[in-house]
């Protein structure tokens, strides 16, 4: 099991947010973080990655509590892909080797640089690697963010609504290139995603969240109308694509 959450508990000022959370991934599967506005996802992602300290509770990655972590470790084994991206005066190359930071010694190396050269290649940032972020749309910066986490080598990727700046083609293409690597680099990986077909077409798990704990989780083919219904209050009808669940809203 890569990432173990147990009786995670956190709110702000003193209002819970989350009451009472669990859920495990193992290698080589992608989790989504389902539910409504406000519900808790984007908190419970920021719990994981010790950014902010769950009031109760343990957050195991590969056997060991990220919440007793220095900082460095954890970035050395969780990469995070926050929902809005920083637009500070650094090139598109700089700001992916920046996500090598947790692996330097005292410079960088011919590892680091491949490894840059290759994620903006596999991310078709090529014209755009010597741009500056604060000069990108969003969707590029959003590319930058994802590259920036890849080049970490985590065993565990977060991503908060990582398409949310994307267009259909570049979401189905940022969620094929986050899919080949979780599957191939055997590492996990957890996202947040409003759209749900997308969400169901491309994650092997699921959680809803509701209430401040988990409503229902399973495998992808045992999301039901029932469920969606109860949490996001609106009545669907489940369809069939290629084995996959098409959510289709019915008011
Ligand atoms: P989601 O990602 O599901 O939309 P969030 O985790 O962003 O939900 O927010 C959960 C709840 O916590 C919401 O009610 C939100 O208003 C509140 N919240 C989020 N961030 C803060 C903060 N920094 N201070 C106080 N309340 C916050």
């Amino acid at each position: 099991m890569i990432l173990e959450v147990n009786g995670v508990k956190f709110g702000y000022n003193g209002k819970a947010v989350l009451k009472d959370v669990e859920l495990d991934v193992k290698e080589g599967e992608m989790l989504v973080i389902l539910g409504p506005n406000g519900v808790g996802k984007t908190t419970l992602l920021r719990c994981i990655n010790a950014i902010l300290k769950p009031k109760a509770g343990t957050i195991m990655v590969d056997g060991k509590n990220v919440l007793k972590m220095e900082p460095k470790a954890i970035a050395r084994r969780v990469g995070y892909v926050a929902q809005y991206q920083a637009r500070t005066r650094m090139t598109a190359f700089d700001a992916i080797l920046m996500g090598r930071k947790p692996h330097l010694r005292f410079r960088t190396s011919e590892k680091d640089l491949r490894m840059v050269d290759g994620a903006i290649k596999v991310l078709g940032l090529g014209e755009l690697a010597m741009r500056h972020i604060d000069e990108m749309s969003g969707g590029e910066l959003q590319k930058v963010a994802v590259g920036r986490a890849l080049v970490q080598e985590p065993r565990l990727l977060l991503l908060d609504e990582p398409t949310s700046s994307l267009d259909l083609k570049n979401s189905m293409n940022i969620l094929s290139l986050i899919k080949r690597v979780v599957r191939e680099h055997r590492v996990s990986a957890v996202m947040t995603m409003h759209n749900l077909n997308t969400a169901l077409r491309f994650a092997d798990k699921f959680v809803f969240l509701k209430g401040g704990t988990i409503h229902s989780a399973g495998e992808i083919r045992d999301v039901s109308a029932d469920m969606i219904k109860d949490v996001y209050d609106i009545p669907v009808e489940i369809l069939h694509h290629k084995g996959r669940p098409l959510v289709v809203p019915l008011n």
